[in-house]
């Protein structure tokens, strides 16, 4: 087997398209791997992956790993991160990064598992230590976490938007190296098929353009969310989330808040069943208006909040709603 120590990038498409935040990645990746004097891999998998290999070769990737089948056409997380795993068994990349997106998250925590290596999430920053281990950089309300990991391959997810663009070399030498995917470990054994991929339909006005957020958290529950909604729309607002809320699907991914969502700086904030946590609001930026509901006094919430209603939100909702419409 060979001793390959790579830095792999895991590509992200849909409809034969790379998502940037694939770009962004491969560009860091280029540099680090300069830095490192080695070299940079990206995985691709895909339902027939030509145009996108020839894309990737000339944005500099020194090898590109392509994996084609109908069922790898739609982002299936099982499939995906047997790939992921199988090849990195096979190929012993020394550093693997992918997007702290949707796939990206939900592979590289099955990935890392499989292949039992460390993995850090949500990193705003990639560089080499004087050891030559991969300093990955996480921020925290109060600053910056750093970490290293002491197993390989070495895991990072990134969120988008992090990384620029580089001006990507038009390199073109890049080496394709195709894989079956019967051939790889465990790819056969799938339980999940993906359907069909459905876009969501997006509010007419986006979360980071909103200037009331109602903003529903696990104190919510499954049952509550139509409550959240109407306020949102009494107040001419929109819906936003926590994780807990967004990871239970009670609402779309689209709606989350904080570190691993979006960022939003509305004039008024709504927080119903949220307790406060810095990694929700380190996402939202400075609201003139910071209005909290929590059954629980001592809840973090009412320390950032300019007023607070203590109490259960089943019965507090309803009266905000009523005076919401009736002040129209
Ligand atoms: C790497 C990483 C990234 C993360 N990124 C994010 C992120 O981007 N965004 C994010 O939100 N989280 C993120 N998290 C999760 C975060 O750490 C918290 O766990 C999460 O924000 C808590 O959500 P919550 O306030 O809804 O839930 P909880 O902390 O469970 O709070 C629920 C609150 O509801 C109150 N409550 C319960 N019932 C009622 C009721 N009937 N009426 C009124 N109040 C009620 C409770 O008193 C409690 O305060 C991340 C975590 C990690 C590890």
């Amino acid at each position: 087997m060979s001793k390959n120590r790579e830095i792999w990038v895991v590509a992200e498409q849909r409809q034969g398209e790379l998502k940037r935040i694939t770009l962004e990645l491969l560009g860091r990746a280029l540099s680090l791997a300069e830095e490192k004097g080695s070299q940079v891999g990206v995985l691709l998998m895909g339902k027939s992956n030509d145009n996108l290999c020839r894309e990737l070769a000339q944005k500099g990737a020194d090898r590109i790993y392509s994996i084609e089948g109908d069922v790898l056409e739609l982002y299936n997380p099982e499939l995906y991160s047997r790939v992921v795993a199988g090849l990195a068994k096979e190929f012993e990349p020394g550093a693997i990064l992918l997007g702290a997106t949707v796939q990206g998250s939900a592979v590289s925590s099955s990935v890392a598992a499989t292949l039992r290596t460390g993995l850090t999430a949500h990193c705003c920053d990639l560089s080499f230590s004087e050891e030559g281990r991969l300093r990955q950089v996480v921020p925290s309300l109060e600053g910056y976490y750093v970490f290293v990991s002491h197993s390989y391959p070495e895991m990072a997810s990134v969120s988008p938007g992090v990384f620029p663009l580089l001006p990507l070399e038009e390199a073109g030498k890049g080496e394709v190296v195709n894989r079956e995917l019967s051939s790889i470990e465990g790819c056969l054994e799938i339980k999940t098929s993906v359907l069909s991929f459905e876009k969501s339909v997006k509010d007419a006005v986006s979360l980071e353009d909103a200037e009331i957020i109602v903003a529903g958290g696990a104190g919510v529950g499954s049952a509550g969310w139509s409550m959240v909604e109407d306020l949102a729309e009494a107040l001419g607002g929109v819906v936003g989330a926590t994780r807990p809320a967004v990871d239970e699907g009670w609402i779309g991914h689209e709606r989350l808040i904080g570190q691993s969502g979006k960022n939003v700086s509305p004039k008024l904030f709504v927080a119903v069943g949220v307790s406060g946590d810095p990694l929700h609001l380190s996402g939202v930026r400075e609201p003139e208006l910071f209005f909290a509901i929590n059954k629980n006094e001592k809840a973090a919430i009412f320390q950032f909040a300019d007023y607070g209603v203590v109490g259960d939100y089943r019965k507090v909702l309803p009266l905000l709603i009523e005076a919401a419409v009736n002040s129209r």
